[in-house]
């Protein structure tokens, strides 16, 4: 959120510190020397500007405000106040503990107090918090409170189900373990109906308030 002053946004990177192109090539040659590879071998020469483009995509949303991209609502809704749920939204992301890869989905509803966003909005949303370091309990929190700061609805709720390759390919190696974080505001907490109307329509029902079986 490029409008908070860093000082009181420590996660936001402080632009004078960004270094260059090579010199962040350069890392990547200290990074596979330390895998116990040689950078200057011929299947390696590229390797450092590859990774680098790949990372200009893997954290994009560096770039990108989000507040930004949700404010052009629409406010003709016809009188349409059930809940709005984009569900299954695949998304890749990246721990940042360990820096690989988090690749899950998210589903994301709201119950509209007269305004509504364009649906791709909700996608773009989600997109923009994964392709940054993460961890999934802080980008769960992110989508929803964006949303519902820019939003004002009367309620957001988020279930982001993920596996974390941190987990899956080495530490503990539990492939096939899946993380779920949720969140849910105003309606969606206060009300159960709402609350398990919106989990049944995501496909996770059960007795708790979040099935995580
Ligand atoms: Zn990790």
């Amino acid at each position: 959120m490029a409008s908070i002053p860093p000082e009181e946004h420590p996660e936001a990177a402080a632009p004078a510190a960004r270094p260059d192109r090579s010199a962040a090539e350069s890392a990547v040659r200290t990074l596979i020397r330390w895998a116990g590879d040689d950078p200057t071998r011929e299947g390696l020469l590229d390797t450092p500007a590859r990774v680098v483009r790949a990372y200009e995509e893997f954290f994009a949303g560096y770039l990108e405000d989000p507040v930004q991209i949700l404010s052009r609502t629409f406010a003709e809704v016809d009188g349409y106040d059930e809940m709005v749920v984009m569900s299954d939204i695949r998304f890749e992301s990246h721990c940042e503990h360990h820096m690989v890869p988090i690749i899950g989905k998210a589903h994301v509803a709201y119950l509209p107090d007269r305004r509504v966003v364009g649906i791709s909005k909700l996608a773009r949303l989600v997109d923009i918090y994964a392709r940054r370091l993460q961890i999934q309990e802080k980008m769960t929190v992110q989508i929803a409170d964006t949303l519902n700061d820019v939003l004002e609805p009367k309620g957001v709720a988020v279930v982001i189900e993920a596996a974390h390759q941190c987990m899956t390919t080495r530490g503990v190696h539990k492939p096939g373990a899946t993380l779920i974080t949720s969140r849910m505001l105003g309606a969606f907490r206060s009300n159960s109906t709402t609350r398990r109307e919106f989990l049944a329509m995501i496909g996770l029902t059960g007795a708790g308030p979040l099935n995580n079986t």
